[in-house]
């Protein structure tokens, strides 16, 4: 009977016709069960009107108001604008697309009602296409409860996806009753609703229900679904370290270890926190079972040398290794720095991107095949399906908050061939609070390097207002005029390379007309190569005294001389990447400063964001505030594949729960096996990674 939302395809229901049955497969809605449990993402607040005066901006309103104007203006786009006034103020709403017979409606004199999100423009309050209403008494009824907003795709509008729960929901109340799966005493415990309850709430709050603990996601109804949500991706997580962890891997030992030879070549000696990381990596390298193990370490804290260690096993033990990073740029410094390591221990370094084509690479190619090559650094690339390994013994992905699970998954099978499973060694310079570490990466062991190398300094942040800009420039001045090195970064434009570099080439023009005998250079990720080795090269020996740069320079360089960077727009980047970006400076005897120069107006996030930047160096801080304000999908950049994209549960809000969710994970997994499957199909679906291992 249970089976019934599970067996009863969307297409049963009324409105779900031949054209929308595909649309809902996209959002991931082929049963009732999934429908029950597609849950508003959020709720709108249309249970009151809100003075225009005492609206604010970025946050949804509802409005009610005389339209004064109405006029179809031309400027890049033909828009209806019309200003609408309360008495307490006037806001302006723009559209885009209207018929001739909505701008009749909305002429002058109209009494409106409408709602939408609140802009700042240079005209005072907008807001852009408005859903409205034309009144015809001014006292209309308000919606009496909270409107819930799902998630949704192209093609399938909220009223649709309402129009679908309300007949699951309907169903719910009758013959069919849905399994509940958490044990009975911990909701007793809790006094928590029923599921059938619960789901009825959160879908279709009624008007006496708690408004601030809904928005806030902390009524007792969401908890309840929230823990069952968390319980199915903990229990998914530990379940595939279970089956990872019975693998066959090779036991990595030797006693004709290189490492000491290695570690003389080097300037300087490994920390004590690299040292005890890199034991806990050879301990698990002992095993014949593959290591799942990450490795957090704040900007600058030496990940690459810890990799390197754990890799000089494998090879001594006569394995090869694949080391991954997310972009080009940085796997290439990888590239180098291995290269230039291992050339005197007559190791062999090979390169392999998506760039890497024709002979070239093919030549790599068979090289991987027949083992010649035994160091591999690359990019994706080196899991592609055409790369086969001849005795793949260890593999390091380095920044794994920039891929998902799947990707880390996919990685096993690359050392199927022989019926063995790489080990793996993950790396992250976003330091993942603990919280998420517990959820989102419970199938890894944890190495933390809580050390930075000698003679690092604190950075002092400022803050400052793109207006004040000239004083800015005059502050590089005096810099430069007292012999130090200034990086100007100039941040991403809506995701656009060229538009960067375009900004980086007119920054540097105009700094150039604006400090007159200052030697500036610039680098950008447009240039080749060598040209940006050239650069650098100057930089580095003070021949160039600023340097105008993309966030190509995020990674890896090190000028410390350098001790003044300017991050023109830091509003538009993630904090871990403002903190890998000011890594850059603070390496040397100056006292260093990072100027955040950003532009006005800024969000109340915005510049809650920025205050932090300000207010510490620590890494795993900023990552504990940056997830506070923007959650976990955000900061680990997973958003987009959903890998952790909760739909309900937030790690932050519902941090407490994790205390009853572990112990309830070990003792489903022990006890109640059975509950695994349903679990998992419920919240992660049927095609999820998880399920495919
Ligand atoms: P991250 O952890 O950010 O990847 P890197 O591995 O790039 O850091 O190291 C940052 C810098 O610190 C590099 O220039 C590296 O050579 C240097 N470094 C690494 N370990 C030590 C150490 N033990 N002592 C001094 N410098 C070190
Ligand atoms: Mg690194």
């Amino acid at each position: 009977m249970s089976n019934f939302w599970q067996s009863t395809p969307v297409s049963q229901l009324k409105g779900v016709g031949a054209a929308t049955a595909p649309k809902l497969q996209r959002l991931g809605l082929r049963n009732l069960q999934d429908l029950l449990f597609h849950l508003p993402s959020r709720y709108q607040d249309r249970t009151h009107i809100t003075p225009i005066g005492a609206t604010e901006p970025f946050n949804e309103a509802l409005i009610q108001g005389t339209i004064e104007i109405s006029s179809v203006v031309f400027r890049k786009r033909r828009s209806l604008i019309c200003r609408l006034s309360d008495g307490t103020g006037a806001i302006q709403l723009r559209f885009f697309h209207f018929s001739a017979a909505q701008q009749k409606q909305l002429s002058k004199g109209a009494l409106i009602r409408c709602f939408g999100e609140v802009r700042l423009t240079s005209a005072g309050k907008e807001i852009a296409h408005p859903e409205y209403q034309i009144l015809k008494s001014a006292d209309a009824p308000v919606e009496k409860s909270l409107t819930a907003i799902y998630p949704t795709t192209e093609g399938v509008s909220q009223h649709l996806l309402r129009k679908l729960t309300d007949q699951a929901l309907r169903l719910l109340g009758g013959a069919h009753p849905i399994k509940e799966l958490i044990p009975q005493e911990v909701i007793d415990n809790y006094q928590w609703p029923t599921l059938a309850q619960a789901l009825q709430l959160t879908h279709r709050p009624p008007p006496e229900a708690n408004v601030t603990q809904l928005l806030q996601g902390s009524h007792p109804a969401q908890r309840r679904l929230a823990l069952e949500e968390l319980l199915a991706h903990h229990v998914s997580l530990l379940g595939i370290r279970q089956r990872i962890k019975s693998d066959k891997a090779p036991a990595l030992n030797t006693a004709e270890s290189r490492a000491e030879s290695f570690l003389k070549q080097l300037p300087f000696y490994p920390t004590n926190a690299q040292q005890r990381v890199v034991s806990e990596i050879l301990k698990d390298l002992k095993q014949p079972h593959p290591m799942l193990r990450l490795v957090q370490g704040d900007v600058g804290s030496g990940k690459t040398l810890v990799a390197a260690l754990a890799a000089l096993r494998a090879i001594d033990c006569g394995f090869q290794v694949a080391l991954m990073a997310p972009t080009e740029i940085l796997a290439e410094q990888h590239y180098q720095h291995f290269s230039e390591w291992f050339d005197t221990l007559a190791i062999s370094t090979s390169w392999l991107s998506g760039k890497v084509k024709g002979k070239a690479r093919s030549t790599t190619l068979n090289d991987i095949a027949s083992g010649e090559a035994t160091m591999i650094i690359g990019t994706h690339a080196l899991f592609q399906e055409d790369v086969v390994y001849q005795r793949l013994g260890l593999v390091i992905i380095d920044e794994q908050h920039r891929f998902g699970v799947h990707q880390r998954l996919s990685l096993k099978d690359k050392g199927a061939k022989q019926g063995i499973t790489p080990h793996q060694l993950i790396m992250t310079a976003t330091p993942i609070p603990r919280t998420l570490a517990m959820s989102a990466y419970a199938d890894l062991d944890t190495s933390v390097i809580d050390e930075l190398p000698p003679g690092r300094k604190p950075v002092t942040t400022v803050v400052i207002d793109n207006q004040r800009r000239d004083q800015v420039v005059a502050r590089v001045q005096n810099a430069c005029q007292e012999n130090k090195q200034v990086y100007w970064v100039c941040t991403l434009i809506e995701e656009s390379e060229a538009l960067q570099c375009q900004a980086a080439e007119d920054a540097a023009k105009l700094l150039s007309e604006q400090l007159p005998g200052i030697s500036v250079g610039l680098i950008h990720g447009r240039m080749k190569p060598q040209e940006k080795t050239a650069v650098m090269t100057e930089f580095q020996q003070g021949s160039l005294q600023l340097l105008v740069a993309t966030t190509v320079i995020e990674v890896g360089v090190n000028v410390p001389n350098a001790s003044v960077m300017v991050i023109e727009n830091p509003e538009r980047l993630g904090l871990a990447q403002l903190h890998q970006l000011r890594g850059r400076v603070g390496r040397g005897a100056n006292a260093s400063f990072c100027v955040l120069l950003y532009q006005n107006p800024l969000s109340q996030q915005g510049k809650a964001r920025l205050e932090i930047m300000r207010a510490t160096n620590d890494g795993f801080e900023i990552a504990e505030k940056d997830l506070e304000l923007r959650g976990p999908g955000e900061v680990l950049g997973t958003r987009q594949t959903g890998d952790i994209g909760f739909r309900i549960a937030d790690l932050m809000r519902d941090e407490d729960l994790l205390e009853t969710l572990k112990p309830l994970a070990e003792r489903i997994l022990t006890n109640h096996a059975e509950l695994v499957e349903p679990l998992i199909s419920r919240w992660l679906g049927e095609n999820n990674a998880y399920a495919q291992v």
